[in-house]
């Protein structure tokens, strides 16, 4: 059991829709005051009420610093201060390079990367006036651990949160502030989805524990990395993939 993150200040971005919304409701049931942060207001509107507890939200691009740091600064000024920060949005478009814009480039770099700099940056001063803080970035197995065509990208920007995660921890524990990341398999989400059931059914085959993630599973790493009893841990990552990146072939799976 941890202890209690009751009436603790959260924000989580990326909040209305899949692992952002699962996160916050994961937070949200205990007892922690949570402002949920994405780009559409009908679907964060939709989503704060939906969550049971204590939820507002606060309409971002993550991508843009004056954006970022008004959303921060509101939800700091609505919760009495700021404890956890789970930089959670991205997106993840899917283009092979040779047909890859090098706009589309520079978006997923700034939706996934350039936000995690733009969310701890923007928290700081909140973290120093508290003299404690927690970030958790949701990172990915793709990037870091695996490849998948169409995703250069994509992993180039979840491998480099974690680049960024080693030098913030650094810098963060002057503030009294740990920072960790969640790297989460294949998790069942609206953006998933999106990529069709017959991804999805392709996905699950391969995990050993032959399901795809809920957004609750990632949700619970994160409340782990937020809590008290995760204090002495900083600069980290957990993979939270149902044993997806385990297997060495399509034989060792079929073995199960
Ligand atoms: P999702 O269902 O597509 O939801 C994405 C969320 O991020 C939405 O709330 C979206 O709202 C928000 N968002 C996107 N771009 C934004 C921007 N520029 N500014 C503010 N908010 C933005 O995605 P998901 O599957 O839950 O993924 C969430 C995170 O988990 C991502 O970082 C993703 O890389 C990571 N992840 C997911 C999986 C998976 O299997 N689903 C696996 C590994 C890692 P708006 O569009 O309204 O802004």
């Amino acid at each position: 059991m941890l202890t209690s993150i009751e009436g603790k200040s959260v924000i989580v971005t990326g909040g209305s829709k899949g692992i952002g919304r699962g996160i916050a409701s994961v937070f949200a049931a205990q007892g922690a005051k949570v402002t949920i942060a994405a780009r559409n207001e009908a679907d964060l509107q939709k989503a704060a009420a939906e969550i049971s507890g204590d939820v507002r939200y606060g309409v971002c691009d993550v991508s843009d610093w004056d954006s970022v740091k008004a959303m921060v600064d509101g939800a700091a000024e609505a919760q009495g201060g700021l404890d956890i920060m789970c930089a959670n949005a991205g997106a993840f478009p899917q283009t092979k390079i040779v047909d890859m814009d090098p706009a589309e480039w520079d978006g997923v770099m700034a939706t996934n990367l350039r936000s995690s700099f733009l969310c701890v940056k923007a928290c700081i001063p909140h973290f120093e006036k508290a003299g404690k803080g927690r970030v958790v970035l949701t990172s990915s197995i793709t990037g870091p651990v695996t490849g998948f065509p169409g995703w250069s990208h994509y992993g180039a920007s979840k491998a480099g949160q974690l680049g960024f995660l080693k030098t913030a921890a650094m810098e963060l524990s002057r503030y009294n502030t740990t920072i960790n990341a969640v790297m989460p398999g294949n998790i069942y989400t609206e953006g998933l989805q999106d990529l069709g059931q017959e991804y999805l059914d392709t996905m699950a085959a391969s995990i050993p524990l032959k399901r795809l993630g809920a957004v609750e599973d990632i949700g619970n790493a994160a409340l782990f990395f937020a809590s008290d009893e995760a204090g002495y841990i900083t600069g980290q990552q957990i993979v939270v993939d149902g044993g997806q990146i385990i297997p060495e072939s399509l034989e060792a799976i079929e073995e199960i």
